[in-house]
């Protein structure tokens, strides 16, 4: 038997009735790691780190410690800090930068037990939907290698989906992990904004980023997700109070599923709209009514979000100037020679295509033009998210336009990449949490995901919602 294709579960349940030991699963995730590596999944795998883990979590088992993360084997995305091992954010800029500390998710993935292997490939500074824009190689979708495996967090996705991992976390600015979880066929969750804890995380959009997990499954998706979540006095803008207010559901009967007129455009790919309308047939099969509802504010998140999120990365990037932090280039006469030649030769094009849209944005006679009106329309989108979520549970759309491209097909029109995001950015701009698992296939057998929308702090509605579907009813 392949071990590294059980689910996380399952896995779980076999150490504890000590039919398989972490050490085992570790050192085959590992094999598997290394006969996948020209996927790209992973910038550094931590092989001896890994197994010391693995085995102090078969010790503890042995002397009866439970938990349902002890002994399994986790990756974790490059851009979420971890102590005495390279942490690049996919960047020349960082190459060889080792953090001293551990992300607070981190820490509590430790402390649970998990073994962390390798940290995952992505797009650089988390810049981008294809995680072609990392700055060492891209990484190749898991179903089909020719096609992007999505991004920013393609390399969270691709280890779990290709059985590198039992799951895995990734971080989202505007769905960079729903986004190659639906390109791969996996769930991705991106939590409520503050659920998680920033800390330790590489800033890209900080009002924006939050990090979630990736797994083969909805109920492994929430073990991980309740392992990292919590307050943390770290970040201040972790939040302190209930994080349970979603609801476990146990029948579909009467449950109120919003669609919004702006979730099918004409313009959308017809297998990816015949998929997710067959998923909301299968709902109301089920019993749950299908409630239509609007965001009128649909069409403006596109641009606040390429406003908002590149004004930031801006102001957060401008840290790594060679002197403070990151790397320095050779050679330099002085000080502004540092920071031209430094940034000019250690950041890619995508990242100073965001530096400099942001400082556009920002710069005085544009400020009240853009980055001013972005700031008034994602009040506008917040408010009508939360009208349009007020009388459902969830609402339900595709989460992306299309399924995984060709690898390179959008190399020379940025703006194409920008528009695949449709679906998922509102969702960061409103700050809500939002699911995405796999609601079919298109003619080439490439997934389709379904993207599922809640109320803040109601992650166990999309949960419940999605692993309904996934067992087919059976709940
Ligand atoms: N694709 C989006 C971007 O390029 C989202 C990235 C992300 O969520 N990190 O900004």
């Amino acid at each position: 038997m392949d071990i590294t294709k059980m689910t996380l579960g399952a896995l779980v349940e076999a150490m504890d009735k000590g039919e398989i030991s972490s050490v085992e699963a570790t050192k085959a995730t590992l094999e598997k790691a290394e006969k996948e590596k020209d996927l790209g999944a992973y910038v550094t795998l931590c092989g001896e780190k890994a197994l010391e883990a693995a085995a102090a979590a078969d010790k503890a088992r042995g002397e009866g410690r439970r938990g349902a993360l002890l002994g399994v084997p986790i990756a974790v995305k490059d851009n979420i800090c971890t102590e005495g091992v390279r942490t690049t954010c996919a960047s020349r800029f960082l190459e060889n930068y080792v953090p001293p500390y551990d992300a607070f998710v981190v820490k509590k993935l430790k402390s649970a037990g998990a073994v962390i292997v390798g940290k995952t490939n992505m797009d650089e500074f988390a810049m981008g939907s294809g995680s072609e824009y990392s700055a060492f190689y891209p990484v190749k979708n898991a179903v089909d290698p020719s096609r992007v495996a999505g991004g920013s967090s393609g390399g969270s996705a691709v280890a779990v989906a290709s059985y590198q991992a039992y799951a895995s976390l990734g971080s989202d600015t505007g769905g960079s992990i729903r986004q190659p979880a639906a390109f791969n066929g996996v769930v991705g969750l991106k939590p409520t904004y503050s659920a998680v804890s920033r800390n330790g995380l590489i800033a890209f959009a900080s009002s924006l980023d939050q990090i979630g997990p990736f797994a083969r499954t909805v109920g492994d998706c929430r073990t991980v997700y309740d392992a990292i979540k919590g307050h943390d006095a770290g970040d201040s803008t972790s939040y302190a109070g209930d994080l349970d207010k979603g609801e476990k559901i146990t029948s579909l009967k009467g449950r109120r599923i919003g669609v919004a007129k702006e979730f099918f455009p004409p313009e959308l790919n017809g297998e990816v709209r015949a998929a997710v309308e067959k998923a909301l047939a299968f709902y109301e099969k089920e019993g749950a009514e299908i409630v239509e509802t609007s965001i009128g504010s649909f069409d403006m998140a596109l641009a606040c979000y390429y406003i908002l999120s590149s004004a930031e990365a801006s102001s957060n990037l401008s840290r790594y100037d060679g002197v403070k932090y990151g790397r320095r280039a050779e050679g330099c006469a002085g000080i502004d020679d540092i920071y031209y030649k430094s940034r000019t030769e250690f950041f890619g094009s995508e990242v100073k295509r965001r530096i400099m849209l942001g400082n556009f944005v920002l710069s005085s006679g544009y400020y009240d033009a853009f980055y001013l009106r972005a700031s008034k329309a994602r009040t506008l989108i917040k408010r009508d998210f939360e009208t349009a979520l007020s009388g459902c549970d969830a609402l339900v759309c595709p989460t992306a336009p299309t399924t995984a491209y060709k690898r390179g097909s959008n190399a020379d029109d940025p703006a194409a990449a920008y528009l695949g995001d449709i679906f998922t950015v509102p969702v960061n701009i409103a700050g809500l949490p939002a699911l995405s698992v796999k609601c079919g296939e298109d003619k080439d057998g490439m997934p389709v995901g379904m993207q599922l929308i809640g109320s803040p702090y109601c992650e166990e509605t999309l949960l419940s919602l999605a692993e309904a579907y996934e067992k087919g009813g059976a709940i």
